[in-house]
């Protein structure tokens, strides 16, 4: 493959979407000397605030997405939600990457999940029901225990419900009404785990070091580096995010989210074709960063090294702990392995992401004690 020439530093990247994702990249981004310009639908967004322009037009204004895609010298995403007929006119204007089929592909369930099946990646059984289809027969065919996800939109548990007993098939009817949705087999994990992978234009891949997460009402906890994890696991875990990369053709970052079973079968339980939250650890613990490595991809330089410098845990920081006001952050300050990093977003809505801190400690588990302790601490200080 003849890859296409670097983009040198004072090169203009385009990103679509300006939320945290963004505003990390153009961190990054302005770190190797490029320029930065943030398309976004609302004003004031945390990308906006760091880039060297913010252009406030909806996705679907086209006159706007060209304008603002020829004063690019490639265009990415940070945000799944963009629809891709939009990006689709971009490629004739400026280089896209990852391309627009790689994100038509991944923000749809249905669409995501049967391209698992059919490139023979392992994933939990699902059944689709399209849009007015009869949900309660998809539930039996699926099975019960099972998970039913709106096909369109979803994140961290959006559109989601689970169905336990035959007793919550109508409030799944009633909540899915009219909607398509991927009914999928419930998986009993043993844990969850993450690959961020990035893939050159010119095919070289890398694979950072796997995250181990912890989810609370669907939305990111904590990651925690290295996984506590059998290195098989692990292993198995890298194969599919490299596999993933190069089957769907991926130029740029992507996150990829899995089960690991009882029995360590690891089943890819989603793809973002993007800078993922379990990957904010290598911003503080990696000799690269996710936002660097996506830098480096999109425009065409070397990929960096991916290996990690200390154990880490990663915790989120929801707009719950401003329940009584701006959290304590000296509690966090304090230690000197705790880095604290906020996304500059004005209004703190309950499991809105405004932050995360990470905290570096000599193993996986010290780091993760640490971590619980810290958070812990933070979220007593927003009950007083
Ligand atoms: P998703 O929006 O698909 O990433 O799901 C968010 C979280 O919900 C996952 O990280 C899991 O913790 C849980 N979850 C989603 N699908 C399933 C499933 N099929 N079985 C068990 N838990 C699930």
């Amino acid at each position: 493959m003849s890859a296409p020439k670097p983009l040198p530093p004072g090169s203009t990247i385009g990103v679509l979407g300006g939320g945290q994702l963004g505003r990390m990249l153009a961190h990054a981004a302005t770190r190797l000397g490029y320029r930065v310009h943030v398309y976004e639908p609302q004003a004031g967004c945390p990308a906006g605030a760091v880039a060297h322009l913010e252009v406030n037009a909806p996705y679907e204004d086209l006159e706007a997405l060209a304008a603002f895609a020829k004063g690019c010298d490639v265009v990415t995403y940070e945000f799944e939600n963009v629809p891709s007929a939009p990006l689709r006119q971009i490629e004739g204007l400026t280089r896209l990457h990852p391309h627009w089929k790689v994100l038509e592909t991944t923000q749809n369930r249905s669409r995501e999940k049967r391209w698992l099946r059919d490139h023979g990646f392992p994933h939990a059984r699902f059944v689709e029901v399209p849009a007015g289809g009869d949900l309660a027969a998809g539930i039996r065919e699926a099975g019960i225990p099972c998970v039913v996800k709106t096909a369109d939109f979803g994140y961290d548990g959006k559109g989601q419900l689970k169905v336990l007993a035959e007793a919550d098939v109508a409030a799944a009817q009633a909540r899915f009404a009219g909607q398509a949705v991927v009914i999928e087999q419930f998986v009993d994990f043993a844990c969850e785990v993450s690959a961020v992978v990035a893939r050159s234009a010119s095919a070289a891949v890398r694979v950072f070091p796997i995250a181990e997460n912890i989810h609370t009402n669907h939305i990111l906890d904590t990651s925690i580096v290295p996984a506590r994890v059998d290195p098989a696991v692990a292993a198995s875990a890298e194969r599919l995010a490299r596999l993933v990369a190069e089957r769907i053709d991926l130029v740029g970052v992507m996150g990829v989210e899995c089960f690991v079973t009882r029995a360590g079968e690891v089943l890819i339980n989603e793809l973002a074709p993007r800078t993922h939250n379990s990957g904010h650890y290598t911003i503080d613990a990696c000799v690269t960063s996710q936002f660097e490595q996506q830098v480096r991809a999109i425009c065409g330089l070397p990929l960096g090294a991916v290996t990690l410098l200390s154990p880490v845990a990663m915790v989120n920081i929801l707009g719950d702990a401003w329940r009584h006001g701006e959290p304590k952050w000296e509690t966090l300050l304090a230690q000197p392995n705790v880095r604290l990093h906020l996304y500059g977003k004005a209004e703190p809505r309950p499991g809105r992401k405004m932050g995360h801190f990470t905290v570096t400690a000599r193993d996986a588990a010290m780091a993760a004690e640490l971590a619980e302790k810290y958070q812990a601490r933070l979220a007593a200080n927003a009950e007083r």
